[in-house]
């Protein structure tokens, strides 16, 4: 295979950022490619800045390289202007380790963490000189596969993708690299059914198709019948069934889940970027998993149950990363990473580690407010303390309980309490708007929490700033909403200016949100069924690519391309599913059971709210109990805090188990904001 460099190189003059395109990185490698292993080209459909922090395809980077069936290289979305001058010069889609075509690799896998790249998948597959419609590609094309928390709606590029895999990577890769090294060398294929040619494409997937948690949609086939009379839209055509096409295809597929942690280390050689990027730092996994059980949130219900990684490890792995990288910020990333059991001491060992001299700052993305506490506060950002975020999501307790966030205004007040006590002076908070039952008291909730964290600012500092970011709900697959229907871009529309108006004057408060319009096109492909595929297709036909990136996003493509494809936001987007409809992702299984997620949607229709089942009996939702596995935590101590698990009374709130240290720090108020509070309280909960 012959390199493309010199080609790439006489056009990195004409481009922004030439160092997107170009490879090399401390942690990089150059695989030796060889006709008996599997090439994947691992792409991330966004561009090198968004792409290469991604720490799941960083991992399967490192594994496949591993490996003696498979090699792997890796690319990301060439920005518009690369774009451009490539297609004029002829030059197609290229790996960044060998510059190699594309085309050349037997695998193009694409991650998907977000619905609106769906139009960059497409493209990328056509910048590779790759047929976008998985029916037309010859039999030695190469495989497009996808993984991601997408994947668990896959049907709206069933059309364009090969086969996707389902929830944890790691084992499942080796099994797909077996297939196709084999399938490629014309030996006999693992799981091709008898009596099959073995060089066809149809072999290789049907073979493909029998293992676990992989997904093949040319294997099953969608019915779609006029809806009846218990359907809002009586005559509507609906999916009535996705089913398989072979005797050998699983009816159901379900994800994969590895269950131990600590067997995986990786990345164990993190990339660090030529350029800045996003998350800029060196991250350490601290657990997958999430048992919060927070009805919108689509990653925690898809990645039960909870693995944490052995705390050693997490200090093995973040001492031998910085000492790598030079990198002197790590992130401790998961979920809801101050659930992690026994976090103050993991933070608290890892920066009075001798080798960090005081030098390195740890930060907690994804804080959650009633787990933190003052001691996380003084222990993370030592060295360096930036801007602090929490995620309350709903304005009222009522819509918390909704939900199921349940922290209590007082459980967020201490928290933001614990941080501007610490010396943070800026604060953000994220919260959704369009839940369901929301009124417009909750709406406006949102301003109200947030004026009180300004005024509890201010009794430490003068210039404190709160910033409200605010996302619009989209309803995602195998969760509790998924058959809600989504709020209309009016309605959102009508609720930030409500937000707007209420914060106007408000002095240290911003207001920002999410485009309506964006969120409405989310809602589009994040329920959509294998029609959708039309959509996206119209979409990028017409120049609709980068659609995250607001100077791209044109919800007028999107609304001509439903018009083409026959359908409506209405239908597609803003309509309740009814508890028996047939839904698109229902031959796919994430592991929890159907009939939990429904108790779980009229749970929150009664505003009742459900514990964190790490702690507390199980609920048999069906992430452990159907594969055997269950959670996994480091200490046998529930971590400190918490509304749920931790014994706190849901329909009062209880105590705010937050800490207090003996000191405040120089020049702070003594107790503002929040009332007078027990200084050495230590995690305590009353009654
Ligand atoms: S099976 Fe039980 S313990 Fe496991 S995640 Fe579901 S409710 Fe929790």
């Amino acid at each position: 295979m012959e390199t493309l460099w010199p080609q790439i190189e006489r056009l990195l003059a004409q481009v922004t950022k030439p160092a997107r395109y170009i490879g090399g990185e401390l942690g990089a490698q150059v695989p030796v490619h060889r006709p008996d292993v599997a090439a994947w080209l691992l792409v991330y459909p966004d561009t090198y800045e968004i792409g290469l922090p991604n720490q799941g395809l960083q991992i399967l980077y490192e594994l496949l390289n591993e490996r003696p069936d498979s090699v792997a290289e890796r690319s990301y979305a060439p920005w518009v202007d690369m774009e451009e001058a490539m297609r004029s010069a002829g030059v197609p889609f290229f790996s960044l380790e060998n510059h190699l075509p594309a085309r050349a690799f037997d695998i193009l896998a694409f991650n998907l963490s977000a619905e609106l790249v769906y139009t960059n998948v497409l493209n990328l597959i056509d910048l590779a000189g790759v047929a976008v419609r998985a029916a037309d590609r010859a039999d030695h094309d190469p495989l497009v596969v996808a993984g991601g928390h997408c994947c668990f709606n896959p049907e709206p590029l069933a059309d364009f993708v090969d086969c996707f895999v389902l929830g944890d990577g790691e084992e499942a890769v080796g099994e797909v690299s077996q297939v196709v090294a084999a399938w490629k060398v014309g030996g006999p294929v693992p799981g091709a059914p008898a009596g099959a040619d073995p060089g066809s494409r149809e072999t290789l997937l049907r073979a493909l198709s029998r293992l676990p948690g992989v997904y093949v949609p040319s294997s099953y086939e969608p019915a779609y019948a006029p809806a009846g009379d218990d359907d809002p839209h009586p005559g509507a055509v609906r999916l009535v069934g996705t089913t398989p096409r072979y005797p050998e295809t699983p009816a159901l597929v379900e994800k994969r889940t590895i269950t131990d942690l600590g067997e995986w280390p990786y990345p164990r050689q993190q990339l660090v970027p030529l350029i800045e990027v996003v998350h800029d730092r060196l991250n350490v996994e601290l657990f997958r998993g999430c048992t919060r059980g927070c009805r919108f949130c689509q990653a925690g219900m898809i990645t039960r149950p909870v693995r944490e990684r052995p705390a050693d490890q997490v200090r093995t792995m973040v001492m031998d990363g910085l000492d790598r990288t030079g990198y002197d910020e790590v992130a401790l990333t998961s979920l809801s990473s101050a659930d992690y059991s026994g976090i103050e001491s993991t933070v608290t060992s890892i920066i009075e580690d001798p080798s960090c001299s005081g030098q390195v700052s740890v930060s907690l993305p994804s804080l959650r407010v009633d787990a933190f506490t003052v001691g996380t506060a003084a222990q993370i950002q030592r060295v360096r303390r930036t801007g602090l975020t929490f995620a309350p999501e709903g304005g009222t307790w009522r819509m918390r309980q909704v939900i199921n966030k349940l922290i209590r205004e007082e459980d967020l007040y201490a928290a933001v309490d614990a941080a501007f006590s610490q010396g943070w002076r800026r604060v953000k908070l994220y919260f959704l708007i369009g839940l369901p039952t929301e009124t417009d008291e909750d709406t406006l909730g949102i301003v109200a929490l947030a004026r009180r964290c300004v005024e509890i600012g201010r009794g430490y500092h003068k210039g404190v700033t709160v910033t409200a970011s605010v996302g619009g709900f989209v309803p995602k697959a195998q969760t509790p909403f998924q058959w809600f229907g989504q709020n209309t871009v009016e309605e959102l529309t009508r609720k930030v200016h409500l937000l707007k108006d209420a914060a106007r004057g408000v002095r240290g408060l911003t207001v920002r949100w999410h485009d309506p319009k964006a969120t409405a096109v989310e809602g589009i492909v994040s329920r959509g069924d294998r029609r959708t595929g039309a959509v996206i297709e119209h979409v990028w036909r017409h120049g609709g690519t980068f659609q995250e990136w607001s100077e791209h996003f044109d919800l007028g493509r999107w609304t001509a391309a439903l018009d083409a494809a026959g359908m409506t936001l209405e239908d597609a987007v803003y309509r309740h599913r009814t508890e028996h409809e047939v839904l698109p992702w229902d031959h796919l299984s994430a592991g929890l059971h159907r009939d939990f997620l429904w108790q779980d949607w009229t749970d929150a229709l009664a505003a009742h709210g459900l514990e964190d089942c790490r702690w507390t009996p199980c609920y048999d939702c069906g992430a452990c109990t159907g594969f055997g596995v269950e959670h996994v935590v480091a200490s046998a101590v529930p971590p400190a805090g918490g509304s749920q698990g931790t014994g706190q009374d849901l329909s009062t709130g209880g105590q705010v188990p937050v800490r207090f240290l003996p000191t405040a720090p120089s020049g702070a108020a003594p107790t503002p904001g929040t009332g007078a509070r027990d200084p050495v309280s230590a995690g305590e909960r009353r009654g």
